[in-house]
């Protein structure tokens, strides 16, 4: 099972693996490579949209996980697994200080549970976030903290003896959006009357809060052929759909264009590579016989 490249995609809640790479998982599966998603909370201080939200709340992180489990079988990415930790809540708020929240965990304890998943897996290659977590929620930036590390100690075989035999990853990557990217999405939602979730008023890529400039890609990865089973993925998360959602909202070919390509920084290569690549594996497959 080894001679078959492994994805392992690290999000921090039900929901973000099918937004931020949804389209690298369905399609490196479609290739039949390995792919898994790790995701650090239950997700259990979001929003609750389309159902009772006083019945739904008591029990929001099983029903999250069934909506997790249900995007996934659409992605061919493997059951849940679950850190263990509980959604912290947004930057500020009082869940920031739960202490079995992702965002006070135990680092060292929090890395330990990381390196047994990425031992167990072995992938060729690690996704996680950019160091402020793609948008600055608190369990994304802990995400990006315990991963930073977690991709070195899982190689060190005297790093945690107890979570399994020592595995090396080739290539880890930062899940990004191009700047450039979240500017025309913006413009062209504009344009068309529609609400703009970014605002409508970037003068340039630089006033962008978010993402990375263009000049900071490593890898961009053409999703459009499995564009389809990422917004249906997306939409197994009936409890985190907002109706209005500008995510729902889109018109087919401004979806294409906003969702079509995954955006990806290269955190570390272990392969030679130069400039943006196509394919998150480059480097590693082997050549054909
Ligand atoms: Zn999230």
């Amino acid at each position: 099972m080894d001679d078959v490249l492994g994805l392992l995609c690290v999000h921090a809640h039900p929901d973000d693996e099918a937004i931020a790479t949804g389209g690298v998982l369905a399609r490196y599966a479609a290739e039949g490579l390995r792919t898994a998603v790790v995701t650090c909370t239950g997700g259990e201080r979001g929003e609750i949209y389309n159902m009772d939200v006083d019945a739904t709340r008591p029990r929001l992180a099983e029903v999250r996980r069934e909506e997790l489990a249900a995007s996934l079988r659409m992605l061919d990415a493997g059951e849940p697994r679950f850190l263990g930790y509980v959604d912290s809540g947004m930057m500020g708020t009082e869940g920031n200080d739960d202490p079995a929240s992702f965002w006070r965990a135990d680092f060292h304890e929090a890395v330990r549970r990381m390196v047994a998943v990425i031992r167990e897996f072995r992938p060729a290659v690690l996704v996680t976030y950019d160091a402020f977590g793609g948008y600055g929620h608190p369990d994304h930036i802990q995400n990006h903290r315990v991963c930073v590390v977690a991709a070195e100690a899982c190689a060190v075989a005297a790093l945690y003896p107890d979570a399994g035999p020592a595995w090396r990853i080739p290539k880890v990557y930062f899940s990004t959006i191009r700047k450039s990217a979240i500017v025309q999405a913006s413009r062209d939602l504009v344009a068309r009357g529609l609400p703009s979730p970014f605002g409508e008023d970037f003068a340039s890529a630089d006033d962008v809060p978010m993402g990375s400039a263009d000049d900071e890609i490593g890898a961009e990865v053409d999703v459009r052929a499995h564009l389809r089973t990422k917004m249906a993925a997306l939409r197994a998360h009936v409890s985190q759909l907002d109706s209005d959602s500008f995510f729902l909202n889109m018109p087919e070919d401004l979806e294409v264009r906003a969702f079509g390509q995954e955006a990806f920084v290269r955190a570390r290569s272990d392969v030679p590579v130069t400039g943006v690549e196509d394919d998150l594996f480059a480097g590693l497959r082997k050549p054909p016989r």
